[in-house]
């Protein structure tokens, strides 16, 4: 058996398509959906995501707001920025890119966003809100995977689920929502006993690991659907690099029922939530909780 492969760049252009749709419907009602990024000093790889947020931005019909700010900016100079984002009308989701310089506190300016506008979903209000199981802005990693997963497995009611890595931007959102979807959720860490017999019960396997291959293909249940969140850049043996999962592909592909490959799975989809994060947020900014946001 091989196992069917989760097609995340199809998942994300159709996401996407959607999401320009509804954008182009609300700028007939005078909205424009508005996304605010930030981003403070020159680190490449910041850059080169903070480039791909604003351009799938801009051609889903979001407006965007880029500060781009020296790796010398202060906390209280990023905060005041953060106060002016909140209180512009124009903007509806905040996405300060990660990590900030080390002389910044993270933490006080994650705080200070709006928890209405937090395009990342990373505010204590916004966590709350999820484990609560009230409407929440959930974090884009955890939220694609959910749709792909979704997309394999209509149904997840009663499943078995194994997630392995507790991150607070990952693991832990990802197993509140596999849990608010009726799954029996495990959550595996660093310091867990005896994974592969983890694995081998898991229906849904969920890896968030940062370690490449770290989960053998023999340690999967026969059929499950196996959601491959790592991002892994390894020697490829010509002089050159590739990027890998978390999970041994080659040999997991015969024992699931359907996989995420890397890349090409998890990854596309976590900038098209950002732009379904910033869409509803300025839906639900307009209209209120009678707005009619768009569906996961
Ligand atoms: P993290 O380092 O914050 O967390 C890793 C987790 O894995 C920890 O909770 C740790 O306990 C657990 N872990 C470490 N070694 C383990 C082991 N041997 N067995 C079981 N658990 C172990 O990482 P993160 O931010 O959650 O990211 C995880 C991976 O997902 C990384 O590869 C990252 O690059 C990738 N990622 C991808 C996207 C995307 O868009 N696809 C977004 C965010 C993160």
């Amino acid at each position: 058996m091989s196992a069917s492969i989760i097609d995340g760049r199809a998942a994300a252009e159709s996401l996407r398509r959607r999401i320009a749709e509804r954008t182009a419907q609300l700028r007939g009602q005078d909205l424009i959906p508005g996304l605010a990024v930030v981003l403070v000093g020159e680190d490449p790889a910041s850059q080169i995501y903070v480039s791909s947020k604003t351009r799938q931005a801009e051609e889903a019909g979001l407006r965007h707001f880029d500060h781009k700010l020296p790796a010398t900016t202060t906390t209280a100079e990023l905060l005041a920025l953060i106060q002016s984002l909140n209180s512009n009308p124009e903007v509806h989701g905040i996405l300060v890119q990660l990590p900030l310089p080390k002389a910044v506190d993270s933490a006080a300016v994650l705080a200070a966003i709006d928890p209405n506008k937090d395009a990342d979903g990373f505010h204590a209000v916004n966590v709350g809100r999820l484990s609560l199981g009230e409407p929440a802005t959930i974090p884009c990693t955890p939220l694609g995977s959910l749709i792909l997963l979704k997309q394999a497995l209509p149904s997840l009611a009663g499943k078995r689920a194994l997630v392995i890595g507790r991150s607070n931007i990952v693991g832990k959102p990802m197993a509140q929502l596999l849990l608010q979807n009726d799954c029996t959720v495990t959550i595996a860490h660093s310091r867990t006993r005896d994974l592969p017999a983890l694995c081998a019960e898991a229906e849904i396997l969920v890896a968030a690991i940062g370690r490449p291959k770290a989960i053998a293909g023999d340690w999967i249940r026969a059929g499950a659907v196996v959601i491959d969140v790592g991002i892994n850049r390894i020697d490829a043996g010509n002089g050159k690099t590739k990027v890998v999962g978390d999970v041994d592909f080659e040999t997991a592909i015969k024992r699931a029922g359907a996989i995420t490959p890397v890349p090409g799975g998890v990854g596309p989809m976590t900038i098209a939530c950002l732009l379904l994060n910033t869409v509803n947020a300025a839906i639900r900014a307009r209209f209120g909780a009678a707005g009619e946001t768009l569906p996961v």
